[in-house]
């Protein structure tokens, strides 16, 4: 796609989040595909990218939502999102999260251990609802991606062991106010290999069996999500073949599959655009200054990661460069050597695939305000949520000035 980053800039100022909406859309109907021939849903992760907009563009196209916190879950339901394509995951609920949660009626509320599920029995008790319930399973699979995002080994805090889990589960079957239908897994994110989750996929398949032996229905089959995107030259999994693995695993268990892509289904549809203030060398470095900050896109001082960096109509030799912003911290970066040529005050330079976790894990730090968003779609461009302002930042604290 060719996007003309320099009127955005101009129309919109920068810092700047632009999205693809036609790229999202074309990411749902690839996995739709994918999967077709199977009963599923596509769980949209929310916190990958949590504007309305963007929610609302991909429940139009028929897809739920995966949530981790009731705002989330807010959020999905005031997009469009049908209430029974929404799950509720996360491994800490509040009381009041979970009564939401239960007033709305769901589709299913993950648990992640056996101290919640006795407290979404004793909700539900006091509401005098029955919970359908899931229950997060941890694989103990080393899912061969940064140990930062990697959730389905027996050190992460996330879901619980099996023995466990058929405890859970047996116990939540007897229980008059819970209903167990779903079983899930997610074992990390960003992953490229489909080895590890075929081997996940496989233990919980033969853990849903074995509930079903025993009268557990099992109805939902959730295989998480972590779908791992491009970001400089890996090699990621073929959609097809992970679709095909997890429908063969579970062809005899007569489930609907639930699958829940954050990262995929926006990351490069993103891109986040900003400004050089300038640039400044000293003996051994060079360093580009830009308006866009850790505070804007924390992935790279967060998880070291990469993102390209590339400058917008900008010719001469190309020399490494360190891509800064003006945050007070050594870890504010966006980019290290990166090969940029020589740039002034005011060219752009586009930061890509930031559409996942970029502006979702933005803050105020700095009393910077959060940035403008963006959407393209059709060739046609509109504003999804606006610069705050200073106003904005202090809204909340300023009743409280003495
Ligand atoms: C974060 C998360 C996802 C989405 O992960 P991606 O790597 O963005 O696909 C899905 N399910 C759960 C439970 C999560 O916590």
């Amino acid at each position: 796609m060719n996007i003309d980053f320099s009127s955005l800039a101009a129309k919109y100022g920068t810092p700047l989040y632009i999205y693809d909406f036609n790229y999202i859309k074309d990411r749902y109907d690839e996995l739709k595909e994918a999967f077709s021939g199977q009963k599923n849903i596509i769980n949209y992760a929310v916190k990958a990218n949590s504007n309305l907009s963007v929610i609302s563009h991909l429940a139009a196209q028929g897809a739920g939502a995966d949530c981790v916190s009731i705002g989330e879950v807010k959020r999905a339901v005031m997009s469009g999102v049908n209430k029974y394509k929404i799950i509720f995951s996360g491994v800490g609920k509040s009381d009041e999260e979970i009564r939401e949660a239960l007033n709305l009626d769901i589709l299913l509320i993950n648990l992640e251990s056996e101290g919640e599920m006795k407290r979404v029995e004793a909700v539900a008790s006091e509401l005098g609802k029955i919970a359908r319930i899931s229950i997060r399973v941890n694989p103990n699979i080393d899912p061969k991606t940064h140990p930062y995002i990697s959730t389905g080994l027996h050190d992460n805090k996330f879901g619980v062991e099996i023995d466990m889990a058929k405890r859970m589960y047996i116990y939540a079957k007897k229980s008059q106010f819970l209903n167990p239908v779903g079983i899930h897994f997610h074992i990390g994110s960003q992953l490229t290999e489909l080895e590890p989750i075929s081997e996940a996929c496989q233990i919980v398949a033969d853990l849903a069996k074995t509930l079903k032996a025993i009268d557990i229905d099992i109805k939902f089959f959730d295989v998480g999500g972590g779908l791992g995107v491009v970001y400089s030259d890996e090699t990621t999994m073929n959609v097809q073949e992970y679709a095909d693995m997890i429908k063969s695993v579970t062809k005899n268990l007569d489930v609907t599959i639930l699958c829940e892509p954050g990262r995929y289904m926006v990351a490069n549809s993103g891109y986040f655009l900003t400004k050089v203030l300038y640039e400044k060398k000293n003996d051994k470095k060079r360093f580009v200054i830009i308006d866009g900050a850790m505070n804007d896109l924390l992935r790279p001082s967060l998880y070291n990661a990469y993102h390209k960096i590339e400058a917008i109509a900008k010719a001469g030799e190309a020399s490494a460069a360190d891509v800064v912003g003006p945050v007070c911290e050594s870890g504010d970066f966006l980019g290290k050597d990166v090969l940029l040529p020589p740039l002034e005050h005011n060219d752009l330079l586009v930061v890509k695939s930031a559409g996942a976790y970029g502006f979702s894990m933005s803050s105020n730090y700095n009393t910077r305000g959060r940035v403008a968003e963006v959407a393209l779609r059709d060739g046609a461009d509109r504003i999804i949520r606006k610069r705050e302002s200073f106003e904005d930042m202090i809204a909340s604290e300023k009743e409280f000035l003495v």
